[in-house]
């Protein structure tokens, strides 16, 4: 993409003081790590602290965090809040997909949480136990969440639109001996029979010894009398207090399966100690929270963003958030703009699939309500291209609002990358995740490990340990190594193609093992897809790449218009000529199709290896990555509607 498109929005002096101070904060951090890290987490409640925070292991990931120091995820998050002044404070807002409300201070939530955990103790569930969670997006699962890690035990959150193939999965790896799960959830006006689902994937051997039920819907399930108990038969009983677990720093708080876009989804490890300090921290930098604000994370709970900003980053900062249960379209198309206005919601923190189908859906949508009190924006999950962020920047935020486009993965814990308005504000470029956070060594290096010049592309990698870091992949030591830490010495491999510009700004381009290699060209599919994208027919694309016997390989590009514009043979012509004048002839996509939908994980990325399958007319069985069932299923799906669509284009 051409630089003049990218350029930095107006500055002023205090911004340029902004970024001097993060500079210096982020020499402090690699200077005296220790002081930097104790100084946050003096902010936060220990139940002892001894020793050093951070100890060195010769080991991937070379180090651990608050091995001698105890302390509890939950009495952070709730209870701390709970003998405090902001004890009436309003924790969540929740509205449920059907328009039922609910607002939750952190003392009901205290003693909603408090309740819960008597229950799991009643139930036997001890420290170290896990607990896998398949539930909507109410407020039950968030004081399930916090009752578990209260106890030490340790909670496997499955997104409640898997199937009962993928939860049963997920079950047997972790090795839970109980399941909360509710009768069903509310998704575009149906009901999402969640109960029915678990019971299939419990099947006849499964080592879940009891699950607990939340009442949402109210139809008619099936009970087991032996082995489900109603959580509101159980809750409403306990009067006991529950004994906090002062747990040990690495004490494993949770679980949770990556999203799957590349294949077997993996369970990464997260830890107690370093991931609060991460969550606290990170949220605290980059939404520069206020006591007034109203955050909403539209993220699933099932995905890590809905782990660190729904629940644990804005609980530990004892912020108000807002919790919405259904989809963004239902009734309508302007549903989440309806509760911006209702909640007075001031910093909204998205990702660009939603961002994108937004804007596909028409400017009218949000142009019917006040979103005034919009204050701050974020996006999460894949790049964002400079024409949504421009979009979002303008119809959403109608360009008051600076957007925060932050980078990380499940495997971080936390934001890793991104503007932070917390820690100095920060000038922005957009489809830029900007600079690292405080803490963060995060570099470019080539295919041997060695950092490359500014402007060149290269593997995203982090140079030193981090609070937030995953601990292990759940069962899989060996895994745990090999993907993230045998590609460069001493070093963590992201698996993300990027560049840093002269600025020290960092653009993400891609996945590694995605890249185009053109006539000895590297070119990150992001950069091609942005470029088809700034067209002002396009609302979305995805490119790949296909072997080619003189080039080695060339990009083969899908895309999806925007409403009002046909897919004519001049159209094509004129979109190579677009690529061309930007990027240069040999950007240029040997094909070019026009498609009304593409294949997407349920996290909604987009799933280039079914794109690849069928274009490579392989069978999607042949695609080795391919391991997890219900992904096949799914991709299956996708894969056939695909080559359907390909078929009819001609
Ligand atoms: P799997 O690892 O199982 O294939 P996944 O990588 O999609 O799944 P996540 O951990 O949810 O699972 O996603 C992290 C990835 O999402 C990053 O590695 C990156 O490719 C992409 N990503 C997230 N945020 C951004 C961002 N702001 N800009 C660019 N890419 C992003
Ligand atoms: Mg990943």
């Amino acid at each position: 993409m051409a630089d003049e498109e990218r350029s930095v929005l107006p500055t002023d002096k205090s911004i340029s003081f902004g970024v001097k101070r993060i500079e210096s904060m982020r020499e402090m951090s690699f200077e005296n790590p220790e002081g930097f890290w104790t100084g946050i987490a003096e902010e936060l409640f220990w139940f002892e602290k001894k020793g050093r925070i951070f100890s060195k292991a010769e080991e991937p990931p070379y180090g651990s965090w608050f091995e001698n120091w105890k302390t509890n995820l939950c009495y952070n998050a709730v209870d701390r809040w709970a003998h405090s002044p902001r004890r009436n404070k309003v924790a969540f807002f929740w509205e449920g997909e059907p328009g039922d409300r609910r607002v939750i201070t952190y003392a009901e939530l205290h003693s909603d949480v408090n309740r819960m955990a008597s229950a799991l103790s009643e139930l036997g569930v001890r420290a170290g136990d896990r607990i896998t969670l398949y539930m909507p997006m109410i407020p039950e699962l968030i004081i399930s969440m916090l009752a578990t890690v209260r106890l030490g035990a340790i909670h496997s959150v499955v997104f409640g639109g898997f199937t009962s193939q993928s939860l049963s999965d997920r079950i047997n790896d972790s090795g839970s001996k109980l399941l909360i799960t509710a009768d069903g959830g509310w998704r575009r006006g149906k009901i999402i029979e969640l109960k029915k689902i678990a019971d299939e994937a419990l099947g006849n051997s499964s080592p879940v010894e009891k699950v607990i039920v939340v009442r949402r819907t109210g139809h008619g399930v099936t009970m087991d009398p032996h082995r489900d108990i109603w959580y509101h038969d159980t809750c409403s009983r306990q009067t006991k207090k529950t004994d906090i677990e002062a747990v040990p720093g690495p004490h494993p708080s949770y679980i949770l399966y990556t999203s799957g876009t590349t294949g077997k989804p993996k369970g990464a490890v997260h830890s107690t100690g370093g991931y609060m300090l991460w969550s606290y921290y990170t949220f605290k930098s980059v939404f520069d929270i206020s006591e007034e604000d109203v955050f909403w994370c539209t993220a699933d709970i099932g995905w890590v963003t809905g782990h660190t900003y729904v629940v644990y980053g804005p609980l530990l900062n004892g912020a108000t958030s807002l919790i919405y249960e259904g989809a963004p379209d239902f009734p309508e198309q302007d549903r989440w703009w309806s509760l911006v206005e209702r909640y007075g919601v001031s910093i909204l923190y998205t990702a660009p699939t939603a961002i994108r189908s937004f804007m596909k859906a028409g400017d009218s949508w949000p142009g019917k309500h006040d979103l005034s009190s919009l204050r701050l924006l974020g996006t999460v999950g894949e790049p964002i291209n400079p024409e949504a962020w421009q979009w979002y920047y303008r119809t959403i935020g109608r360009g008051r609002c600076p957007v925060v486009d932050t980078w990380w993965q499940t495997e971080t814990g936390g934001i890793m990358i991104s503007a932070q308005p917390g820690n100095g504000e920060t000038p922005l470029k957009p489809g830029s995740a900007t600079v690292p956070l405080p803490g963060v060594d995060a570099c470019v290096v080539d295919e041997k490990g060695v950092p490359v010049g500014a402007g060149e592309k290269g593997f995203l990698a982090i140079r030193r340990p981090w609070p937030g870091q995953f601990m292990t992949l759940w069962g899989d030591r060996e895994r745990f190594e090999s993907v993230y830490f045998s590609r460069f010495k001493g070093m963590y491999y992201a698996a993300d193609y990027a560049m840093q510009d002269s600025d020290g700004y960092f653009w993400l381009l891609g996945r590694a093992d995605e890249v185009l290699k053109i006539a000895g060209h590297r070119i990150g599919t992001i950069e091609l897809e942005d470029t088809l994208i700034m067209h002002p027919a396009v609302a979305e694309s995805a490119v790949i790449g296909r072997s080619d016997a003189i080039k080695g390989e060339t990009a083969v590009a899908f895309v999806i218009l925007k409403q009002g514009h046909a897919p004519t043979q001049e159209l094509r012509k004129e979109l190579s000529n677009h690529v061309r004048s930007h990027m240069g002839p040999i950007a240029v996509p040997s094909s070019l199709y026009f498609v009304d939908r593409l294949p997407k994980t349920r996290s909604g990325k987009i799933m280039r290896r079914v794109i690849r399958a069928v274009v490579e007319e392989k069978s999607i069985g042949d695609i080795s990555t391919l391991e997890d069932s219900a992904s096949v299923d799914e991709a299956n799906r996708a894969y056939i509607e695909l080559k359907e669509q390909i078929e009819r284009a001609g």
